[in-house]
C-alpha cells in the first residue's frame, strides 16, 4: 500500500451572511491499494453554513487511481482532464446526505447532483464566487497529488491527459496502420491499403505523460514498427509537441557506456531492462527519445538520464 499527503489551503478567507470558510491550512491522506480504485480523504471541516442552522461544512476530497506495485506505475487523471475519475472535492453540510461535487475539469454531475439540495448549492448567486474558491483547491489538490507521488522514490507516474492540439494536417501525419494487429508504421497518402488493415487516429492510443524517475531502466518493445526512420521522426515530433522541446539528446545518453548517434527516433519502449514484444491492448508502451543506434539495439536496456518524461500509449495494438 502507499499513502500520501496534501496540504491545502484557501487563498483568502471566505465570508458572507450564508457561508463562512477560513483560511487555514488542511492536509488530507490518501491511501493507495493495488488495482483500480477511488481513493478518499477523510472529511475536512472548511467552515460553518450560517443560513444553515450553523451547520459545519464539510469536504472530502476522491480520486480514481490504478496502482500496478509489481511494475512500480500509478495511473491518474491529469488536472485537466475532463473524466469523472478526476480529484473532486465533495461538500456537505454536516449530518445531512446533500452533497455537492466539484471536479478539477469539466462541470460533473452537477445538474443530478443538485436536484435533492434545497440548503447547501454554493453555484446560486447567493454564494458569488464559491465555486471558483472550490475550483482553485480541487485543482490545487489535484496538482500537488501528482507532484507527491512523482516524489515518491522509484513510483512510475502516469498521468493521462488529452492529446496536444493539432490541425487537421498534423493529425494526418499521426494516422497509424495496423496490418493483421501488427503495427504496420504511420499512414502514407496514396499507399494501398487492404482490408486487413486498420487505420487510427492519435486520439485512440494517446494515453498522456509518463514521468520516470532518475535512472529507471527501460527497454525496446520489439516489434514495433518496421520503419524506424520514418515512423521514428514522427513520434519524435509528438513527444516534441508534448513538452514543448525538441530532445537534442538520446534519453539514455552513454549509459553503461553506450555508443549513441546524434539521430533521434520516438522509441517505443517499457519499463525494465529486457526488450521484448508487448501484448495487444497493453497499457505499458512510452515514447522516449532515443538514438537510431538504441532504437535498433534490443540486446541493451537503456536508463532515463537525459529526459525523465515520455508519452504514455494507451490499448496498444502492436506485435
Ligand atoms: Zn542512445
Amino acid at each position: 500500500m502507499l499513502s500520501v499527503k496534501v496540504s491545502f489551503s484557501l487563498p483568502n478567507p471566505y465570508r458572507n451572511e450564508f457561508v463562512s470558510l477560513s483560511d487555514s491550512e488542511h492536509t488530507v491522506a490518501f491511501k493507495l491499494d493495488e488495482g483500480t480504485n477511488v481513493a478518499r480523504s477523510d472529511f475536512v471541516d472548511l467552515g460553518v453554513i450560517s443560513s444553515f442552522e450553523g451547520r459545519r461544512l464539510l469536504g472530502q476530497f476522491s480520486f480514481e487511481y490504478t496502482y500496478e506495485p509489481d511494475r512500480r506505475v500509478i495511473t491518474v487523471c491529469g488536472t485537466d482532464f475532463d473524466s469523472a475519475g478526476s480529484m473532486c472535492l465533495t461538500t456537505v453540510p454536516q449530518g445531512t446526505t446533500e452533497y455537492c461535487r466539484q471536479r478539477s475539469a469539466g462541470g460533473g454531475f452537477v445538474s443530478d447532483e443538485l436536484a435533492a439540495n434545497p440548503h447547501w448549492n454554493y453555484l446560486t448567486t447567493l454564494t458569488p464566487g464559491l465555486r471558483d474558491v472550490f475550483r482553485g483547491i480541487v485543482r490545487t489538490v489535484s496538482d500537488r497529488l501528482i507532484d507527491a507521488l512523482k516524489k515518491v522514490p522509484q513510483l512510475i507516474v502516469q498521468v493521462r491527459k488529452d492529446p496536444p492540439e493539432m490541425s487537421a494536417e498534423e493529425h494526418q501525419q499521426f494516422l497509424t496502420v495496423y496490418r493483421g494487429g501488427k503495427f504496420l508504421g504511420f499512414h502514407e497518402p496514396g499507399r494501398q491499403y487492404g482490408p486487413q488493415d486498420e487505420i487510427f487516429t492519435v486520439d485512440s492510443v494517446f494515453g498522456g505523460e509518463v514521468t520516470l524517475t532518475y535512472g529507471e531502466a527501460f527497454a525496446n518493445v520489439i516489434g514495433s514498427t518496421n520503419d524506424p526512420k520514418i515512423a521514428g521522426l514522427s513520434w519524435i515530433q509528438l513527444w516534441a509537441n508534448q513538452f514543448g522541446t525538441y530532445p537534442v539528446v538520446c534519453t539514455s545518453y552513454q549509459s553503461n557506456g553506450f555508443n549513441c548517434g546524434n539521430s533521434l527516433v520516438g522509441g517505443h519502449v517499457i519499463g525494465g531492462t529486457h526488450a521484448s514484444i508487448v501484448p495487444q491492448g497493453s497499457n505499458s508502451v512510452w515514447i522516449l527519445p532515443i538514438c537510431i543506434q538504441h532504437n535498433n539495439n534490443d540486446n541493451v536496456y537503456m536508463q532515463a538520464l537525459k529526459y525523465l518524461k515520455g508519452i504514455w500509449l494507451k490499448n496498444y495494438l502492436g506485435s
